[in-house]
């Protein structure tokens, strides 16, 4: 079960058909997304538009590296705390549960980092970081195949959640904290494997195999490049699937920690959008109103060839 996903090149081409099934297909999952940061429902419905719009200008430069619904969420997010900032004077004024929103505010900013600032922030140059979420992608889809969550979890825990060994050791039921520091020296040791099959240019295996050898820490920002590369966030339709509740055993634990303790923003946005908390007609008046506006853009767009 393989999710629709838009053809770039009649996105790019500004195809009114193509765009138009874009927002039915990721309207509900970007408002789910949006209520949870944005209370009011107008402001809500102004980010995904805004979002929509973003995301025709931006088309040009997508970078194939990322998924599109990365792109999209990106976009989301960006416009989620441009919003919030304009607001922030507003709500600091407020009351106590304002003082809330303006560290939400700081939280989201401080995780809203492009790769390329990554990058310039830890000196690793962005095809680094992207060798870096390739190679955690690869580590994460062999462990799940091998049905080894509470693996998964554990390097999760550290790598994502930036947990301390001890909580980790007492969260999953482990011997001791030696255990954690186990399991994560011998996930390293099969990242710096993949690296040596994959990092031909060597962007992240000396990091890798410092780490493995004991020299020092991995000196790289791990939390932010597995965050923001989702190296780890399932399918839709395994979220779906946990809606059903007919997932197995390994999957069912390792969503209910990905969503309930990593606190994955946009896969609960996804289980939001397929729990249906927005009403269908709602959600639909939204897609119609904002798919008008995106329609006027690309009009304009077609018509001056492109440009702004
Ligand atoms: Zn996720």
């Amino acid at each position: 079960m393989s999710e629709w996903t838009p053809d770039i090149t009649k996105l790019a081409r500004f195809d009114d058909a193509e765009w138009l099934k874009v927002e039915s297909a990721f309207c509900g999952r970007l408002m789910a997304y949006a209520s949870r940061r944005v209370r009011d429902r107008q402001a809500r419905e102004d980010v995904v538009q805004e979002t929509f719009l973003g995301a025709v200008r931006g088309i040009e430069a997508f970078d194939p590296a990322y998924t599109f619904e990365q792109y999209l969420f990106g976009i989301c997010r960006n416009r989620t705390i441009d919003h919030l900032r304009r607001n922030k004077l507003v709500t600091l004024g407020d009351n106590a549960q304002s003082d809330e929103d303006a560290v939400t505010v700081e939280d989201l900013a401080s995780v809203d980092e492009t790769p390329s600032r990554i990058a310039r922030q830890r000196d690793l140059s962005e095809t680094g970081v992207r060798m870096l979420a390739d190679l955690l992608r690869a580590w994460v889809e062999e462990t799940w195949t091998q049905g080894e969550f509470a693996r998964l979890m554990v390097v999760e825990a550290l790598f994502s959640g930036a947990w301390r060994n001890r909580d980790t050791w007492e969260r999953f039921d482990l011997r001791d904290e030696t255990s954690v520091a186990g399991i994560k020296f011998r996930a390293l040791k099969r990242l710096r494997e993949l690296a040596q099959e994959r990092d031909t240019q060597k962007r992240v295996l000396p990091w890798l195999t410092a780490a493995v050898d004991g020299r020092e820490g991995l000196d790289i920002d791990v939390q932010r490049v597995w965050r923001e590369g989702r190296v780890s966030c399932p399918a839709r339709h395994w979220i779906a699937r946990r809606i059903a509740g007919t997932l197995p055993e390994g999957p069912a634990a390792f969503l209910a920690f990905h969503l309930d303790e990593m606190k994955c923003d946009w896969c609960r946005a996804n289980l939001d959008d397929l729990s249906g908390l927005e009403s269908a007609s709602e959600l639909e008046s939204v897609i119609t109103r904002v798919g008008a506006s995106t329609l006027q853009l690309l009009r304009s767009r077609t018509q001056k060839g492109g440009a702004d």
